[in-house]
């Protein structure tokens, strides 16, 4: 899954296009179903932004692409001309660069911001109380770890930087969010925002895909479980980090 640190960088490499006339074309046939080329043909690219996992291009008329690239989604930038090979669902051509965005799935178009997003946990400086304003207005029921991934509280937290930055923390993914004061949150948030941001700390993760091995703190094993109903795996040292354990684990 590309989190929000891979999707700036995608954003950076696309920006050589911004303030290009592009030809736009859709080969996949799912992709051209959307008629999002035609809208875009021909127009200036204006602007690329990444908004937590989205990319936003926005275009002359107002017109903007959102790509939200999943699992497997993927943007390629080249120089102009090089031969497009199968069926990618939309390519750009400018003048000197061509982008080229393959496994889709999720294209859309709007116009302006989407503003169902939270704010971005990348921004300079992270709107820390904006995000602790869409926690607090949640069902405070929900576990700490499932709603740092719900990109309408916070926006571009993937698995692997939740189950760090909780760590970071010293809280278990399980605690309640009406356990949690406003200041733990700001430091969770502020944890994520840090070790997301370049440059990165050297040295491997510190909970993440690290079940059964110990950790590097204390010596106890770290455990895993899945979270959410999308049942993503959770990660935690039971010692460093405070909380309750998962019910069935
Ligand atoms: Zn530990």
């Amino acid at each position: 899954m590309p989190e929000g640190d891979a999707i700036h960088r995608t954003a950076e490499r696309l920006r050589v296009l911004e303030g290009d006339v592009v030809r736009a074309d859709s080969p996949h046939p799912r992709a051209a179903l959307l008629g999002i080329a035609q809208r875009i043909d021909g127009r200036r690219l204006e602007h690329v932004e990444a908004v937590g996992k989205n990319l936003l291009l926005t275009f002359e008329d107002g017109t903007v692409v959102r790509s939200h690239l999943r699992m497997h989604g993927r943007w390629r930038v080249e120089p102009a001309g090089r031969p497009i090979l199968g069926k990618p669902w939309l390519v750009l051509r400018g003048s000197e660069w061509q982008a080229v965005q393959r496994h889709g799935p999720v294209l859309e178009l709007g116009r302006g911001r989407t503003d169902r997003l939270g704010p971005d946990i990348m921004a300079r400086p992270p709107d820390l109380n904006g995000m602790v304003t869409r926690f607090r207005a949640a069902d405070q029921t929900r576990a700490l770890g499932e709603a740092l991934l719900d990109q309408t509280l916070v926006a571009g937290i993937g698995n692997m930087w939740k189950a760090e930055a909780l760590f970071t923390a010293g809280l278990k993914p399980w605690v309640g969010l009406r356990d949690v004061d406003d200041d733990r949150l700001r430091l969770v948030l502020l944890a994520a925002a840090r070790l997301m941001q370049p440059p990165r700390r050297r040295g491997g993760h510190l909970v993440y895909r690290r079940v059964g091995r110990p950790c590097g703190r204390c010596g106890t094993t770290i455990r895993s479980y899945p979270q959410g109903d999308d049942a993503r795996m959770a990660y935690w040292c039971p010692t460093c980090q405070e909380g309750t354990e998962p019910r069935g684990a």
